[in-house]
């Protein structure tokens, strides 16, 4: 049977262990398997685009375990009362194809995304950032907020949203976390003025310039994570050229990121070659580093098989005939239960 786990499960599993817990425990695993990514099959995903938005699968493998996630990004979502992100996913066997676990991924994929994030700030933002600017305060933002204070120790956070009521919204939801200022700005330059980090996590499927050149600051980490979709981009291409750019799997984010912006020989740096060692990350107190985050398929695989643990252990999730039960293999006609009604095999009179 294929275990089938729905957004209360993700919410009961962050209840057990505390949402600090979860990110830390996600990002160890997204690190785990980057730091193997030769391993893996990998692939740029594929899309499927429309006037509104895109719909992608993501598909990735080791020699145990394969994954797919299906996901969306309906910028104006919102008009129909929907998430502008929404996705579920499947971890299957290799060894036999069986599907293992089919798992909601809406939540899941907030929780890996802040979790990626604070991997990369990990390797390239200067130490001691305490500072960071968040563009956006949509579904996205307060899992990146959570990820940065408990994983990184940022302790301000300075927010810009062209929707106001998203923002009143990541206040109510984030007003009691101890140790944790929150300031609201006017607009993305009072934000990004003296931060150590800036967070641009927009929707809006456009080539838009959130970040311009002239609010660059020297030892500035960016964690670029909204556009990540060919016309849809958020840094200028002057931050870019004056920055130093990492990205999760090449081949995806010339496509969609905001390198899609540069020519084909801009330099990047794979981040799982600055994990292993293999690659620098910061070397200068005042270099400016770009993660050009798109969202990788493993950082879902990986996500799949942690809440798999996890929920074994909670004892969560409820079994899901996806798969028909066949006493013989080689029997599916069986499955339609046809031999008591031979009439059912006969072409009907209309
Ligand atoms: P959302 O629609 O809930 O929130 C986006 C917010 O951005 C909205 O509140 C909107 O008002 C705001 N916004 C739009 N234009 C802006 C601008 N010019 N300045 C300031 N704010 C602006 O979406 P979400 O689920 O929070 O996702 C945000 C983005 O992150 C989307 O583009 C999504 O595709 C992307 N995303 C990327 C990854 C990744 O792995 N890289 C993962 C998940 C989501």
């Amino acid at each position: 049977m294929t275990t089938f786990l729905a957004p209360r499960d993700i919410a009961r599993i962050v209840a057990a262990h505390g949402l600090p817990a979860v990110l830390q425990r996600l990002a160890a695993a997204i690190e785990a398997d980057f730091r193997r990514w030769p391993e893996f099959d990998k692939v740029a995903r594929v899309a499927a685009h429309s006037r509104q938005g895109v719909i992608e699968l993501m598909p990735v493998a080791d020699r145990t375990h394969y994954s797919f996630k299906y996901v969306n990004g309906h910028p104006g979502n919102g008009a129909h009362g929907l998430p502008t992100v929404m996705a579920f996913g499947v971890l299957a066997d290799v060894a036999t194809g069986t599907p293992l676990l089919l798992s909601e991924l809406t939540l899941t994929t907030a929780l890996r995304t802040a979790a990626t994030s604070l991997m990369a700030a990990r390797a390239l933002a200067r130490p001691g950032a305490r500072t960071m600017a968040l563009i956006g305060n949509g579904a996205q933002a307060e899992f990146q907020v959570l990820a940065f204070h408990h994983g990184l120790g940022v302790r301000e956070l300075r927010l810009f949203d062209v929707d106001p009521a998203a923002t009143a919204k990541l206040l109510r939801n984030l007003r009691a976390v101890p140790g944790l200022a929150l300031t609201v700005c006017a607009s993305t330059a009072e934000a990004v003025r003296g931060a150590h980090i800036v967070t641009t996590i927009t929707a809006d499927k456009r080539n838009a310039v959130i970040i311009e050149p002239g609010m660059l600051e020297p030892g500035m980490h960016l964690n670029a994570v909204g556009g990540d979709c060919p016309g849809k981009t958020e840094l200028h291409p002057g931050v870019l050229q004056a920055a130093s750019v990492f990205v999760e799997y090449e081949p995806q984010t010339r496509i969609e990121g905001d390198l899609q912006q540069m020519p084909a020989d801009f330099a990047v740096t794979e981040l799982w070659r600055v994990l292993t060692g293999q690659a620098r990350g910061r070397q200068r107190a005042d270099q400016i580093t770009v993660f050009d985050s798109v969202g990788f398929a493993l950082e879902d695989f990986s996500a799949l098989r942690l809440v798999q643990q996890l929920a074994a252990e909670l004892g969560l999730g409820v079994p899901l005939e996806l798969i028909p039960a066949l006493a013989d293999p080689k029997d599916l006609f069986s499955q339609l239960q046809l031999r008591e009604q031979p009439e059912r095999l006969v072409l009907q009179a209309a």
